[in-house]
């Protein structure tokens, strides 16, 4: 075995205390004194996450002998010049159950690099060798590894030695250690692995079988050969979760058990769509915003923000093309389709920070915003995911509408793949807009605009006609109406009273959000108040809405609140639910034209 320049050895020292521990001996350290040091985010989830502060000892050695080590910054250690290797020792404390940083316990280990491996600063560069031991113990002999490192000398799901060619690759595939399921199938000629963590009975025959049509859809879209030699999805199944990042040639998804697929189910579940839709996402990754990068990522300075403008194309891009596959494969229908985009015209509609803030602004400010959202986050914060899933959709549609058919926004991500991704040259800020242009061959910096550099709302009623779909407003019937439904009370006489704010849905009537312009703002009501009584009655959670709603819009309603440990009276005068629910249709006087244009974009006939 050669020495590589730098050799990691990471090992679960003790599960019951989530505790790992991990070495780095630097072949060559600088000969004035080393430094290393931790990134304070990582790739794809753009916040400050500051992961040194879960390092709870740190030890330098060289010759036999511990050396001088002082930490310089919050994230930076010096170590006293040495002559020869330097092995820097620590221990990383891992309970964090999420996707972004590492989780240990008795039933499995799990890690992202940067929230594990500290960087030797001046060799990013170096060649890495990574060695994965396993906890000490009988207990833990059948646990296996699951991830995209490459090895070096490890058996397949085998502990042993892996390898990287930079710190960038180290700390972009992360590993699953336990005794998960594994899956396996071929995409395009590409190995795929599905590794599930956690408590499931999922029909793991099913679950391929729809992935395989995804990640075959996708690699054919950008164009074989894919970029990536194998792939592999890292699932934790929990009791309540969601949520996924994305690397180059994996992906770490957390999700609810229920949201995968049993032998039994004919037809898959919403909660199961809902999955296919995150594994759609994520693997779009692969190629927008892994390889096709925003120029400010490249490279990713992980000791800071990096600022872009342009999230809303590299997060909302995606997700308008992680349910459009579903579409294009035949996961879903082109009813379920369009419920699924009028639910997120709906979710947008219901924030009016998308009145206040553009998501391009919301793009740069993600990570004081967007990833940091407060109790008055609906009133201020444009979701550049949801809104920027509907840009995508107008601008999709204008680039069809404007050259009859013959290009569209795929041939703008084509285009941003043979000419950023493929090369590896970064997306300047505006360049999406530029080829977007270039494409349509007109000016269209009044659409971008409007879309992206704008808080108007977007005008997706008259697009959507032009592709014979119709588009409806009608207000919310209750606190769960999530929208893409026509409703069941069609013929209400009159407006249903709301309170304007969230309320949590079981336990206390604690109000979440307060939304401007709502009843509950205009009586002095404040998100964190616990409404106890309406009129005098008790209420919950549970029964505010419908307590609410049977009053009349414009009645004034008594309500008692705790605001802290302050017993306060309110009089609250109700207002009418807003026309904030979208549902589509496909149009009654549908016309050959008409279905042309919309089976060219669905991909499919109807
Ligand atoms: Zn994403």
């Amino acid at each position: 075995m050669t020495t590589p320049s730098i050799l990691y050895r990471i090992t679960p020292r003790n599960p019951g205390a989530h505790l790992f521990e991990v070495s780095c001996v630097i072949a060559s350290p600088d000969s004035a004194g080393q430094k290393i040091s931790l990134p304070t985010w990582i790739p794809g989830s753009y916040m400050i996450r500051e992961f040194a502060r879960n390092i709870v000892w740190l030890k330098a050695n060289a010759n036999d002998q511990e050396i001088a080590v002082e930490k310089i910054d919050k994230a930076t250690w010096s170590c006293a010049p040495v002559d020869g290797p330097l092995t820097i020792t620590y221990e990383v404390y891992a309970w964090d159950l999420s996707v972004r940083a590492a989780h240990l316990d008795d039933t499995h280990g799990f890690f992202n690099g940067p929230s594990v491996f500290v960087m030797a600063v001046g060799q990013e560069n170096e060649p890495i060798e990574v060695e994965i031991l396993p906890p000490n113990g009988d207990r833990y002999s059948d646990w296996r590894v699951a991830t995209a490192l490459r090895p070096a000398h490890a058996p397949p799901y085998g502990f042993g030695r892996y390898k990287a060619d930079n710190y960038d690759e180290l700390i972009d595939h992360p590993v699953e250690m336990g005794t998960f399921s594994l899956a396996s199938f071929e995409a395009c000629g590409v190995p795929h692995d599905i590794a599930i963590t956690g408590r499931h009975q999922a029909d793991l025959k099913k679950l391929t079988e729809d992935l395989k049509a995804i990640c075959e859809y996708q690699i054919k879209f950008f164009g074989e050969p894919a970029p990536m030699d194998r792939y592999v999805f890292l699932t934790m199944a929990v009791g309540e979760g969601y949520g996924g990042l994305e690397h180059r040639a994996s992906t770490a998804l957390i999700c609810s058990r229920d949201d995968l697929p049993r032998a039994n189910e004919k037809e898959r579940s919403d909660k199961y769509r809902g999955f296919l839709g995150l594994a759609s996402h994520e693997y779009f990754h692969t190629w927008n915003v892994k390889r096709i990068k925003p120029a400010a990522f490249m490279p990713y300075d992980l000791t800071k923000e990096n600022y872009t403008r342009q999230l809303w194309a590299f997060e909302g891009i995606t997700s308008y093309y992680d349910d459009l596959t579903l579409l294009r494969t035949g996961l879903i229908d082109r009813e379920q389709y369009l419920t699924l985009i009028a639910e997120t015209i709906t979710r947008v509609l219901r924030g009016s920070g998308r009145l206040k803030q553009s998501i391009a602004d919301s793009s740069f400010d993600a990570w004081i915003k967007y990833y940091r959202q407060d109790e008055n986050a609906p009133n201020s914060v444009a979701n550049y995911y949801a809104k920027g899933s509907l840009a995508a959709l107008a601008l999709d549609l204008t680039i069809r509408a404007h050259t009859e058919g013959t290009k569209s926004l795929d041939d703008v991500m084509r285009t941003l793949w043979e000419r950023h991704g493929r090369l590896g040259v970064g997306v300047p800020e505006g360049g999406i807009e530029t080829i977007a242009e270039e494409i349509v061959g007109k000016n269209l910096s009044a659409f971008f605009e409007l879309t992206v550099y704008g808080v108007d709302d977007l005008p997706l009623k008259e697009l959507l006609a032009q592709f014979g779909i119709d588009f409806f407003l009608r207000p919310a019937e209750g606190s769960a109406d999530a929208g893409g439904k026509p409703g069941a009370k069609k013929n209400a006489s009159s407006a249903r009273a709301v309170l304007g704010a969230k309320v949590s849905s079981n336990g206390d009537a604690r109000l979440v959000h307060v939304y401007d312009n709502g009843a509950a703002q205009a009586a002095g009501l404040s998100a964190g108040d616990v409404i106890i009584a309406v009129d005098g009655l008790k209420v919950g959670g549970a029964g505010l809405d419908a307590r609410i709603a049977s009053y009349s819009v414009g009645e004034t309603v008594k309500a008692h609140a705790f605001r802290r440990d302050e017993l306060m009276e309110f009089n609250v005068t109700l207002k009418p639910a807003p026309e904030d629910t979208c549902y589509l249709a496909i149009a009654s006087n549908e016309d050959a034209t008409f279905t042309a244009k919309r089976e060219a974009w669905f991909g499919r006939k109807n």
